[in-house]
């Protein structure tokens, strides 16, 4: 048994290492071999899909290039450009780990295992994935995608969720990269394509589709490196929980699954747990411009994100009158419903009602640990995703009453918005007038 699985160990590494090299998908932060951004991309990648952390990994790159800028940041920013991938708490240890890396390693990125793992949340997958990736070691990686490539191939029945499955699939995960690495002391080839070809093929991996044709890479090829990634690449790509396209997978020769018509088997995971719904009710109050909005404190879910002010309610609860009276401290003049959110939050199911609520004169200024905050203070603070949603609305909402702009200064006296004309193409310079819904008799050009 353990020769079979040495056998197949060693046909599958050049399988997948000449797939990923013509298939592997051209990514931002595959064109670097920077630990930091790797990391960076490790961390978001365990949130969301690959297209949704494109943009965030950029911005977050464009905005925190290194490690040190990372520790420096304030607490707002970095919850701000983390604003919307859920599960702040990842993006709080990367920041406690940015600043353990540059108080005890001097802003060096860890190269042991070790070391890694004593940061906050790094654990084994993220060790293995920037060791490998960033610093082509033989560490294994495993995470969903490359469970139900390895249960697949190697056709593994039990649950991979239990100790001693996890176990064997962690051994399985390191006999393939320690297969893909290089050999301990491999002879260098000489240089073609002079010295400074020989810079840019370093520290970087460049586009892996147009890869340059120097004889210096056949001896340095980050094997390791394009190993795990392609395990990770045929999960997220070919091999899917759902419909997996066997017919275009370069090792489904050597797959117990397809060759078992398992496939739709395994991985054998639990069910899911059920869904619990939850209800709670928002409230956008108004007061000059200005909307009170609360921090949520430390030690729970999404400590130190901002809020608008909401409450927990039964699924049936009706009298929203009566909740908003508890949090204002003042009963609303009137209440209208504003959207309905819904979301999933691990294994709860959401529904968020907003209201904006209208409170007569002397609508109590405090609210408990909230401020009253300006649009553009708004936009400056990090928000929950759903409550990212209200702000988008309200935004959306003054950027339409913004260019809805009174017939000033002729109708001023009116206070009333002008009616649009329609906008005819072949008449523009009429079109372009604004009529008065007074009909004061005033055509104003806007
Ligand atoms: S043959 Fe199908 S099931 Fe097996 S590894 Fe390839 S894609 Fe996955």
């Amino acid at each position: 048994m353990a020769k079979q699985i040495a056998s197949k160990v060693e046909a599958l590494v050049p399988a997948l290492l000449n797939w990923f090299q013509s298939n592997a998908r051209s990514l931002p932060w595959r064109r670097t071999r920077d630990p930091y951004a790797i990391w960076i991309s490790e961390i978001m990648l365990q949130q969301t899909q690959v297209k949704t952390v494109i943009p965030y990994w950029r911005r977050w790159m464009r905005e925190l290039p290194t490690v040190q800028s990372l520790a420096g940041a304030r607490r707002e920013k970095v919850l701000k450009l983390w604003e919307g991938l859920g599960y702040y708490t990842r993006a709080k240890n990367l920041q406690k780990a940015a600043r353990m890396i540059v108080d005890r390693h001097g802003g060096r990125f860890p190269e042991k295992y070790d070391d890694l793992v004593a940061l906050p949340g790094i654990g084994r997958y993220t060790a293995g994935a920037v060791l490998s990736i960033a610093f082509n070691q033989p560490a294994p990686v495993l995470d969903g995608n490359v469970i139900r490539v390895l249960t697949r191939l190697f056709g593994i029945a039990e649950n991979p969720r239990e100790k001693k499955t996890g176990a064997t699939l962690w051994g399985l995960a390191e006999m393939l990269v320690r297969q893909a690495a290089p050999p301990p002391h491999p002879v260098p080839l000489p240089l073609r394509g002079g010295e400074g070809a020989r810079r840019a093929g370093e520290g970087e991996v460049r586009g892996l589709n147009a890869r340059p044709k120097l004889e210096v890479e056949t001896a340095r090829e980050p094997t390791c490196s394009h190993f795990n990634q392609a395990l990770m690449e045929l999960g997220a790509t070919i091999c899917t929980p759902r419909q997996p396209e066997c017919s275009l997978c370069p090792v489904r020769k050597h797959c117990i699954a397809f060759r078992e018509n398992r496939v739709a088997d395994l991985p054998n995971l639990d069910q899911q747990a059920a869904l619990t719904e939850r209800r709670f009710v928002a409230f956008v109050a108004e007061s000059r411009g200005r909307f009170p909005v609360r921090q949520r404190p430390a030690g729970v879910v999404n400590a130190h994100l901002w809020e608008f002010p909401n409450v927990e309610v039964s699924l049936d609860h009706r009298d929203i009158r009566q909740l908003a009276e508890r949090l204002f401290g003042a009963r609303p003049r009137s209440l209208k419903p504003l959207l309905r959110i819904r979301h999933s939050i691990t294994r709860y199911r959401i529904t968020l009602d907003v209201f904006r609520a209208e409170f007569a004169d002397g609508l109590p200024r405090t609210i408990q640990a909230g401020r009253w905050c300006s649009l553009n203070q708004l936009r400056n603070r990090a928000f929950p995703s759903a409550h990212g949603k209200i702000l988008k609305n309200l935004a959306t909402e003054a950027e339409r009453r913004s260019s809805d702009k009174p017939c000033q200064p002729t109708c001023q006296p009116h206070g009333l918005r002008p009616a649009r004309l329609p906008v005819s193409p072949a008449d523009s310079a009429i079109a372009i007038e604004k009529e008065c819904p007074r009909r004061c008799g005033r055509i104003v050009p806007r």
